[in-house]
């Protein structure tokens, strides 16, 4: 079997998004550039109060920098050691990780595309998105959809900077619903499925990536297939 090396993350600012979730700024320790294509994880190693020594997957909630910093969008799962460790962990700590991983990436050609979340599964987007959005030879103009699913309205992830990376770009649009919307709330609402098929209408040129748990991801594989979309026109990743 193969074996990868174990690096180090110093944490460099941690900050809260919502009451259970945390965005984490890391740095790679010992290496000049720490190098991963948007949407990829890493897996992280602890050890339990108990000895046992436990990895977890974490997408990549960032595009890749010169700098070797990186960033993970986390959220503490009631009862799970890896994601309330990470979410407690102050400035100056440090994790050990081996990656990055994965195929959840962008497919060559790039088509207009929607990205489908709920929760931190926005977190391969942040990655994606802002890559893409960096340079016109990367986007060419494509459309781009993201379609966020929260409950309310403070769980919005990073709702102000996809909102001005939309302002930047006509060719992305951020279309946050919520399925516990105050009555004030202007945007969608109910659940992110329940907007595909206004986004997408009778089209099947497109691309959509889907990220978050079983049963969303279950849910929108389901309606693209039923709405005539070809198998490998779809990619997802699923957290449980
Ligand atoms: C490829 C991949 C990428 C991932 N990226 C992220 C990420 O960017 N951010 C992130 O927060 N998590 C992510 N996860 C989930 C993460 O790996 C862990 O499963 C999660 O943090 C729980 O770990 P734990 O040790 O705290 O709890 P565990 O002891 O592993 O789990 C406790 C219980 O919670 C359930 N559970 C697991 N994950 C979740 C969840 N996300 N929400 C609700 N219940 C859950 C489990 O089925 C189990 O019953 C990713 C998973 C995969 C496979």
């Amino acid at each position: 079997m193969a074996q990868f090396k174990t690096l180090d993350g110093r944490v460099l600012r941690s900050v809260s998004l919502s009451e259970f979730t945390k965005h984490i700024e890391l740095e790679v320790n010992g290496v000049s550039r720490f190098g991963f294509v948007p949407g990829q994880w890493l897996s992280v190693k602890a050890t339990t109060p108990y000895g046992e020594e436990i990895t977890r997957a974490y997408s990549i909630a960032s595009p890749p920098s010169e700098n070797g910093h990186f960033a993970f969008c986390l959220n503490r799962v009631q009862d799970g050691f890896m994601s309330n460790h990470l979410c407690s962990l102050n400035e100056g700590a440090t994790i050990a990780f081996q990656g990055p991983f994965g195929d959840f990436i962008l497919r060559p050609p790039l088509r207009d595309t929607v990205f489908i979340a709920t929760g931190t599964g926005i977190a391969p987007f942040r990655s994606m998105l802002h890559w893409l959005l960096a340079e016109r030879d990367r986007h060419r103009g494509h459309q781009f959809w993201l379609l966020f699913g929260a409950r309310r309205e403070q769980d919005i992830y990073y709702r102000e900077e996809f909102e001005n990376l939309a302002a930047d770009h006509d060719n992305f649009h951020c279309l946050p619903t919520l399925s516990r919307a105050a009555t004030e709330w202007k945007g969608l609402r109910g659940y992110v499925q329940e907007h595909l098929p206004e986004i997408v209408g009778t089209r099947s040129d497109m691309h959509a990536y889907i990220c978050g748990l079983d049963k969303m991801v279950q849910a929108n594989r389901e309606l693209l297939k039923a709405m005539g979309w070809d198998r490998t026109s779809v990619r997802y990743e699923k957290y449980d």
